[in-house]
């Protein structure tokens, strides 16, 4: 099967262009004019032409403390697919299903649920919590196999998530130098743990920003940049909520192998959503904060290699079920999927040739290099998977819509006119105008191999 794209602008690395896209075999072919005939042709005119995206960040199929996600892996991978995300990156948490486990039982759970459900291709983050002998040698024996990407928490110690400085650097120490790369959430539980509550209403969703400060994120990133520059290991800081946090971000990139992501939430809503009657259904870690504007001129001067969503999203059951007391008791995390592409185009909309280039860099280059995934993903060039997504910039306005589970809308009132006219996973159409093709028929593979 011979696919040609044609009439598109179409995102190379660094340039928009007015060529043909050839996809054959599952891969990109052959970028230029004048490629022969095909089985199919697509007319793209009045579209871009960009390389799938990648959501590096979602969490999907699994349960977090007391409650199961809302999003499985069919549902989280359908919402993400229609809005152009043709490889989601998600967590193997060990033990998270609260009984003991092995990573590798972990992950085996993990590969079961997705297989044969997924609508896009699909990658794992792991995050190891116990640390015997056998455990270091089965860490070691999956990053060999591939799942290069490890996950750490500087917070979360009741949920058995937190890894102390002492630990992190036995890791970066042992596993750096066999191709793992570090993921770590930055909030130093110590100085969050000190916060007074004497006098704080916790009832009050807004006061979650008050106790999770962005000193917590400030101090924890600024300690992890000097280890990681100390240990020589590659460092990811996801989801950056904090002005400062990003401007240290910003000059120690320059020094070391730092990268770093921000997330929807933290471009677009403030802690005026946390004020509202309902605000305990915006409480996601870290907090939204305010003073935005300065936090989105960071982002568009791209500080950020990344946007991803930390999408965890809860049923609205599961959200509304706290004690009314105590914000601390509510699901904590917000669904995304289905915004990414829209909210992240925002960021640049006002000229959209650089919003096309914006999101084929840091929704589909960057993440697949810090996934280790160069070689397969993450840009039009031949030789690589044909994942390529067909985006009309001047689509029908409608409302963003983050996820299809029973969830409340995290950007009620937001609306995008971005159209995803055709979804190419390796290949295969499986979406045009934005609809489902193959719904019956999840095409989706798991990208790293067997556990
Ligand atoms: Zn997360």
């Amino acid at each position: 099967m011979r696919t040609i794209i044609r009439n598109g602008r179409v995102a190379l690395e660094g340039r928009l262009d007015a060529s043909d896209v050839l996809l054959e075999g599952g891969r990109i072919a052959a970028i230029g004019q004048n490629l022969g005939g095909a089985d199919r042709t697509v007319d793209a005119a009045g579209c871009y032409v960009l390389p799938g995206f990648i959501d590096f960040h979602t969490h999907v199929g699994d349960r977090i403390g007391d409650f199961e996600l809302a999003d499985d892996y069919e549902s989280g991978t359908r919402i993400g697919i229609t809005n152009g995300i043709t490889t989601l990156c998600t967590f193997v948490t060990q033990g998270s299903d609260g009984s003991p486990e092995t990573l590798r039982q972990a992950l085996r759970r993990a590969r079961t649920r997705a297989e044969g459900r997924c609508h896009s291709d699909v990658a794992w983050h792991l995050t190891p919590t116990t640390f015997e002998p056998d455990d270091w040698r089965d860490l070691e024996s999956l990053i060999q196999a591939g799942y290069r990407t490890l996950k750490f928490y500087t917070t979360y110690k009741s949920a058995g998530l937190f890894t102390d400085q002492a630990r992190l650097e036995e890791l970066f120490r042992r596993l750096g130098p066999t191709g793992a790369r570090f993921l770590v959430h930055c909030e130093d539980d110590d100085l969050m743990a000190a916060v007074d509550i004497s006098s704080m209403d916790l009832s009050r969703a807004s006061n979650h920003t008050r106790l999770r400060p962005e000193a917590a994120e400030v101090r924890t990133v600024a300690a992890l940049i000097n280890l990681a520059a100390r240990c020589g290991v590659p460092l990811h800081v996801v989801h950056v909520s904090a002005v400062p946090t990003a401007q240290q971000i910003g000059e120690a990139r320059n020094h070391q192998d730092l990268t770093s992501e921000t997330c929807p939430q933290y471009l677009w809503l403030d802690e005026s959503w946390l004020d509202r009657a309902d605000g305990h259904r915006w409480i996601c870690s870290p907090p939204l904060r305010d003073g935005r504007g300065p936090f989105r001129e960071l982002a568009r001067a791209g500080v950020f290699d990344l946007i991803a969503t930390d999408h965890c999203a809860f049923c609205c059951t599961d959200k509304d079920d706290w004690d009314g007391k105590d914000i601390r008791t509510v699901a904590n995390g917000l669904g995304g999927l289905g915004a990414l592409a829209h909210l992240a185009w925002k960021l640049w909309g006002d000229d959209p040739d650089h919003a096309a280039q914006e999101l084929a860099l840091r929704l589909a280059l960057n993440p697949a290099a810090r996934l280790g995934m160069s070689h397969r993903k993450g840009a039009l060039r031949p030789g690589l998977d044909a994942d390529v997504v067909v985006l009309d910039p001047n689509g029908s306005e409608r409302p963003i819509r983050s996820s299809l589970a029973d969830t409340f809308e995290t950007y009620p009132g937001f609306t995008s006119t971005l159209a995803f006219r055709h979804v190419f996973l390796r290949g295969e159409s499986v979406v045009e105008e934005g609809q489902l093709m193959h719904a019956e028929r999840p095409l989706g593979l798991a990208l790293q191999g067997p556990a």
